[in-house]
């Protein structure tokens, strides 16, 4: 697999949003932990980050767990209708407006682009986009239960289920390997 994992276009939000935490390390890295990392993320995304309060932080870091398990899904672990209807609980009030280009064409955009009902618009549209042209199946989660992390899936098939084939995958492999030699030798 490609050690490249970043998404096309503004999927590529929902991805780092995902890994905004070190599910290992959360203590080096969170940037929803607290109100002055997560404005500067919210920046970076676009956002404007005045409206953002401090008790909406649980909230946020909620909304990227129903994606991560969304995403899990995609790797074929859960139950992806489950993960899909606690996404759309997250999202479903999230108002998005149709822009009109002026060459043509037309784009879905989050109705306001401030705090965390602004972060919920930019990520709603992401997705909505990903799901228009294909994309939204291949942003996964790594099957690798202390890794998690969001990438997106270059292979040719489509059936990539590691982040990093030469870390998470082979240690899962190894993993396997072990486990079989230590029940072959039980027997
Ligand atoms: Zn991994």
């Amino acid at each position: 697999m490609p050690k490249d994992s970043t998404a096309p276009g503004s999927l590529e939000l929902v991805r780092s949003f995902v890994n905004s935490i070190d599910l290992e390390h959360p203590e080096t890295l969170d940037a929803f932990a607290d109100l002055a990392s997560a404005r500067v993320w919210l920046t970076d995304a676009g956002v404007d980050p005045a409206g953002l309060a401090p008790g909406e932080l649980p909230e946020l870091r909620e909304l990227r767990e129903a994606f991560r398990s969304a995403l899990l899904a995609h790797t074929g672990e859960g139950d992806e209708g489950d993960a899909w209807r606690f996404l759309a609980e997250q999202l479903g009030g999230v108002r998005l407006e149709m822009r009109f280009a002026r060459g043509g064409g037309a784009e879905l955009e989050p109705a306001q682009r401030s705090g965390a009902e602004g972060l919920r618009g930019v990520l709603a549209a992401a997705v909505y986009d990903a799901l228009r042209d294909g994309t939204w199946p291949r942003l996964k989660a790594c099957r690798k239960h202390s890794c998690l992390f969001a990438f997106y899936d270059k292979t040719k098939n489509g059936c990539g289920t590691w982040c990093n084939m030469d870390t998470c995958g082979n240690q899962a492999k190894a993993a396997r390997r072990r486990a079989r030699e230590r029940a072959s030798a039980r027997s």
